[in-house]
């Protein structure tokens, strides 16, 4: 089978997913399907034009159809959070969405990993593993990705050290009721705690930025496109090419610390089958009340529609 993946929503999002595959020279082949044809046509041809430049990715309007020889689909279709809006305001507009498509995607696929990036983005993976719960390992979340790449870049600014050097995760709900995970976080390989390598205004100031980070770009520009666009083509590189990387990605619960049956970020492995691994994650035992926390308010969100 070939690297092919196939995105379901050609907005901003959707096609930057798309540009970023492109210039990783990530994917053999990328079909993109929108409801809007107009739209879809226009963001393929301009994609095609990007693909001379870096490698040999072959770039195509699609359809659900092309889920059957596809490793990967991404789900990013549904609507965007509005000034005002937290991600959560989004969910009974975006769950008719993924109600709907999920089943076409397994239909074509059973095996097909899927990756879903539509917000709210951990009841949407929720509601795509109750559809079909046996694909539990194949069902995820972009997570916390974004949200602890900000948290990196930011620690990185503040420390002047490159982000890369920084290990550090931001986990829960991608959105209010996150939280930065400082008890494991690392520069190099020496805990940033124990050397209290920032003081603890600081520490919220971090925090606070990225946590906010949607909320100030939207004010600007509207959406926020790049950082996922990016991390989610990281996503779906290390599902292609089975690299087996350690990411904090949105998948079911299954009873660490309490929590069950809820989706959130925990850092697992993700290879090409999807999360080839649960990991045991050291949290504090306050980390531990926050990650409860935020199981609360994931799961009474979810009961509600
Ligand atoms: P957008 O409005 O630019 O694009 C959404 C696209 O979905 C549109 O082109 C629309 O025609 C299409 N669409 C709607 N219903 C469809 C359907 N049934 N089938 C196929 N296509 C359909 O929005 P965007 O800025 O690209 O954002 C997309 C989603 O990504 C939003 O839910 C947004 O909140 C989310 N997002 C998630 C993250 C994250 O970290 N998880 C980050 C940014 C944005």
């Amino acid at each position: 089978m070939k690297n092919k993946v196939t995105i379901i929503g050609a907005g901003m999002v959707g096609s930057t997913i798309a540009y970023s595959l492109i210039m990783r020279d990530s994917a053999e082949e990328v079909a993109m399907v929108d409801v809007n044809e107009e739209l879809v046509e226009a963001q393929v041809m301009d994609l095609q034009h990007a693909v001379p430049f870096t490698g040999q990715t072959e770039i195509k309007v699609g359809a659900y159809e092309d889920c059957a020889d596809s490793r990967v689909a991404v789900i990013t279709c549904g609507v965007s959070q509005k000034k005002g809006e937290t991600r959560l305001d989004l969910v009974e507009r975006n769950a008719q969405i993924i109600k709907q498509i999920v089943p076409l995607i397994f239909e074509q696929n059973p095996d097909i990993v899927l990756v879903m990036v539509t917000n709210p983005v951990d009841i949407l993976t929720r509601l795509a593993i109750d559809l079909f719960p046996e694909k539990k390992d194949q069902i995820m979340g972009s997570g916390t990705i974004l949200d602890s790449a900000r948290f990196r870049h930011l620690i990185g600014r503040e420390m002047n050290i490159n982000p890369r050097s920084i290990h550090a995760y931001i986990l829960g709900e991608h959105g209010d009721s996150e939280f930065p995970v400082w008890s494991m976080a690392q520069i190099g390989n020496m805990k940033m705690d124990s050397c209290e390598y920032l003081a603890e205004d600081k520490k919220e100031e971090i925090f606070s930025k990225a946590k906010n980070a949607a909320y100030a770009i939207i004010e600007g520009k509207q959406s926020t496109y790049y950082g996922i666009g990016s991390g989610a083509s990281y996503l779906v590189h290390t599902i292609l090419h089975d690299k087996k990387t350690v990411l904090p990605v949105s998948h079911l619960m299954t009873g660490a610390y309490g929590v069950k049956d809820v989706c959130l970020s925990m850092p697992v492995v993700i290879g090409r089958g999807g999360i080839t691994k649960r990991i045991c994650v050291e949290l504090s035992t306050e980390e531990q009340k926050l990650l409860r926390h935020s199981a609360q308010v994931l799961n009474d969100v979810y009961k509600s529609i």
